[in-house]
C-alpha cells in the first residue's frame, strides 16, 4: 500500500521572543571617607562632580547603544583610573615604601565569571587587566609582576611605575609620615621634580589609619537584563608593601550575580573582607527577600558598623533596583537611569 503523503496544517509562525525591556542603570562611586563640606574648597568639589559626571556619562553612552553592563563598568573605571583625583591608576596612594600598588576586580553577573589582580605596578588600567584575567586566563586572580606580565602579553598598555605618581598623593604621604614620625621614603624614581603643580584632592582629615578617599567602583544593568560590578583602587595610603585590600577580593569588594545583585564597595578593606560585604548584600536580597536598599543598609549600618568598620557600597539588581549606602560623612557617587537625570553626590546630607 502506498502511503498517502500527509498534509500537515500550516505551522503558525512562532511568536517572536521579546526579552523584557530593561531600562539601563549605572551607579558609580569614587570612594568613601571623612569628606566634609567645610574642608573642601568649591573648586575641588566642582572638579570631583565634573569627573564623576564625565565618567558616568561615558558608561551611559555604552549602555544606551545596547552595550553590555561589563563594557560600561570597564569604561567608567578606565576613565577614573586615568583621573588624578581618584585613588586608582594614576592618582593612586603610596605604600610605606613610596610605591603605587594597584588592586582591581570585575564580575559578570550573567555567568558568575570573575577576574581580579592585586599589587600590580605597570599595567595602566588594572580593571582591564582584571577583565583579561577573567576572559583570557583559566584563573580568577593574579598578583604582582606575573599579573603585569600577563597584561603585557594580553596587549594591555604597560607604563613605567612613575606614570601613576601625582604630587598631591605624594605630599599627602609625606605629611602623614612626618606627623607620625615615620621615615619618609625617598621620592620615587622617575617622578617629576619636586615643587611642580599640585592638583588638590580630598585630603585625609582623620586618624592616620583612616583610608584615603578615591577608590573607584561601578555597577551596571544593561538593556539585556545583565548586571556587572567592578572596583579599582590604590588601596590604603601608607600600607605595607604587599598588603591587599578587599577591592580585588570577589565577594568582599566586588560581586555580581543576575540571581541577586551587583555590588562594589569602598572603605577600610580589612572589614569588608571579614564580612564578605559584597556577597553579603546579595545574600540578604536572595535569601531574606530584602529590598536592595534594606540589604545595603543592613550590611553597612549594622554589620560593618558593628565591627567599627567604615565605608560604603553601591548596588544594582536586574529588576532595576539600585542603592547606595555608607556610614562615612561622604562618598563620591553618581547614578544614572535610562530616561532620568544624572544624580551626583558627595556628602551624606545629599539624596
Ligand atoms: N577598600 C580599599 C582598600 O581597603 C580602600 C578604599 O576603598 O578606600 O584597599
Amino acid at each position: 500500500m502506498i502511503a498517502l503523503a500527509q498534509t500537515t496544517p500550516a505551522q503558525q509562525p512562532a511568536e517572536p521572543v521579546v526579552p523584557p525591556a530593561h531600562r539601563w542603570t549605572l551607579v558609580v562611586h569614587g570612594g568613601a571617607g571623612v569628606i566634609e563640606r567645610a574642608k573642601m574648597d568649591a573648586k575641588t568639589e566642582a572638579a570631583y562632580r565634573a569627573s564623576l559626571t564625565q565618567a558616568t556619562e561615558a558608561g551611559a553612552k555604552i549602555l544606551d547603544r545596547g552595550g553590555s553592563a561589563l563594557d560600561a563598568v570597564e569604561a567608567v573605571l578606565n576613565i577614573l583610573e586615568d583621573d588624578p583625583l581618584f585613588n586608582a591608576g594614576r592618582g593612586a596612594v603610596f605604600t610605606a615604601e613610596g610605591k603605587n600598588e594597584l588592586d582591581s576586580s570585575i564580575m559578570d553577573g550573567s555567568n558568575l565569571k570573575a577576574g581580579a589582580v592585586a599589587g600590580v605596578t605597570r599595567t595602566r588600567h588594572p580593571i582591564s587587566l582584571a577583565r583579561a584575567v577573567m576572559e583570557k586566563s583559566p584563573y580568577v586572580m593574579m598578583a604582582g609582576a606575573g599579573a603585569d606580565a600577563f597584561g603585557a602579553k594580553a596587549g594591555l598598555e604597560q607604563v613605567d611605575p612613575s606614570f601613576f605618581f601625582t604630587e598631591s598623593r605624594w605630599q599627602s604621604l609625606v605629611k602623614q609620615f612626618e606627623k607620625e614620625g615615620r621615615p619618609v621614603p625617598p621620592r620615587p624614581a622617575g617622578a617629576p621634580p619636586a615643587g611642580g603643580p599640585v592638583v588638590p584632592v580630598a585630603q585625609m582629615q582623620e586618624a592616620p589609619d583612616t583610608h584615603l578617599y578615591g577608590t573607584t567602583g561601578a555597577v551596571a544593568l544593561d538593556r539585556a537584563g545583565n548586571i556587572a560590578a567592578g572596583t579599582s583602587t590604590g588601596g590604603l595610603q601608607g600600607k605595607m608593601p604587599g598588603r591587599v585590600g578587599d577591592s580585588p577580593i570577589i565577594g568582599a569588594g566586588t560581586y555580581a550575580s543576575n540571581q541577586s545583585c551587583a555590588v562594589s564597595g569602598t572603605g577600610t578593606g580589612e572589614y569588608f573582607i571579614r564580612l564578605g560585604v559584597a556577597r553579603e548584600v546579595c545574600n540578604l536580597v536572595y535569601f531574606k527577600g530584602m529590598t536592595l536598599q534594606q540589604a545595603a543598609d543592613q550590611v553597612i549600618h549594622k554589620e560593618l558598623e558593628g565591627l567599627h568598620g567604615d565605608g560604603g557600597v553601591i548596588a544594582v539588581m536586574p529588576d532595576g533596583q539600585l542603592a547606595w549606602s555608607f556610614n562615612t560623612p561622604g562618598m563620591f557617587r553618581a547614578r544614572l537611569v535610562e530616561g532620568d537625570k544624572l544624580q551626583v553626590g558627595i556628602y551624606n546630607d545629599e539624596p
